[in-house]
């Protein structure tokens, strides 16, 4: 008893106990404070996001990738097409129009496609499902994205016999699932509404992650379909945006352009187009942003490869010079 009377009573090990229960009290409020974070983002995560698998939904997680993402912007003329492939795993982003047909086909040959994990229509418009009549005729896949829209196109009306012919159906895309494709993960993040006027603001927008990196596909999403985007309050952040109906002035509006903030813009746009694309106002708030651009009509083909950490591309970025609005 006289011991311990003796040791509380010495001022040095009052000021020795007061600095651990000191180092205690903020040790244990780091962890809350953390605690709090990641409930706080679990949260903002699950709110944010509709019919979402359990333990996949977190889009921040970084995972360790051993490979490449190769990622094609086809120069399709004016139109999209976009091919992914990581590992054996491959995705088909739109097809361009029916006058590609050849030069697709022959692309995908040359790159010793066997089959497709995923084909995707982002829209019923031409300039994106022409030839994926002929893509889904040549080649295996397994699930065809396509948005809960159709046309009365003839376009339209071929992809979908072609589709029948291999008894195969348009699987509808589920906002914020997230889907794989080899160590890549994407979720769909638009359209988020059942009823356009613009056939556009249908296009299936997706969020890719390899890695640390992400990219955004757009296809012909316009500022009606980003505001939507904006509102559920997606991490809409990427390293590279594929820039939304060519460059026209009905998308990138400048509220999506902040929040993507991307390191790299990619237009696919044919060369001396009718329609005028790219325009000015696009251009400019990259130009002003300083992010450099890659484009289909300068450039051709672009292809892009993802290590997990570093995104390198295989041509120069191209110039901000714009067709009138
Ligand atoms: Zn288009």
């Amino acid at each position: 008893m006289a011991r311990r009377k003796k040791i509380k009573n010495n001022p040095g090990v009052q000021v020795l106990v007061g600095v651990i229960i000191l180092c205690v009290i903020v040790f244990l409020g780091n962890l809350h404070d953390v605690n709090l974070l990641d409930s706080l983002g679990e949260v903002t995560q699950t709110d944010s996001l509709e019919k979402v698998d359990e333990g996949e939904n977190n889009t921040t997680t970084v995972t360790n990738v051993d490979g490449e993402l190769i990622i094609d912007y086809i120069d399709v003329g004016q139109g999209d097409s976009i091919l992914i492939r990581q590992g054996d795993a491959t995705m088909l982003i739109d097809g361009g129009t029916s006058e590609c047909k050849d030069e697709l086909l022959e692309f995908l040959d040359e790159k010793n496609i066997d089959k497709f994990e995923y084909i995707v229509g982002t829209h019923t418009h031409e300039d994106h499902i022409g030839s994926l009549d002929d893509v889904v005729n040549t080649y295996d896949f397994d699930t065809f994205l396509f948005p809960n829209t159709q046309a009365t196109t003839k376009t339209f009306e071929n992809l979908v016999l072609a589709l029948q012919q291999k008894n195969k159906k348009f699987t509808a895309p589920e906002i914020g699932k997230e889907y794989s494709l080899g160590e890549a993960r994407f979720q769909i993040l638009a359209p988020n509404n059942s009823e356009y006027s613009s056939a556009n603001n249908y296009s299936i927008v997706i969020k890719l992650t390899y890695g640390s990196n992400t990219f955004l596909f757009t296809g012909d999403a316009e500022s009606l379909s980003e505001e939507e985007m904006l509102d559920k309050g997606f991490d809409l952040s990427a390293d590279v945006l594929k820039i939304g109906h060519h460059g026209s002035t009905t998308s990138t509006s400048k509220d999506f352009l902040d929040a993507v903030s991307p390191k790299y813009a990619v237009i696919s746009v044919g060369k001396d187009n009718i329609y005028n694309l790219p325009t000015k106002t696009t251009m400019e708030k990259l130009e002003q942003k300083n992010i450099p651009v890659y484009r289909t009509d300068e450039q051709g083909t672009i292809e892009c490869i993802s290590d997990g950490t570093n995104i390198t591309f295989n041509v120069e970025p191209g110039s901000y010079a714009y067709m009138e609005d």
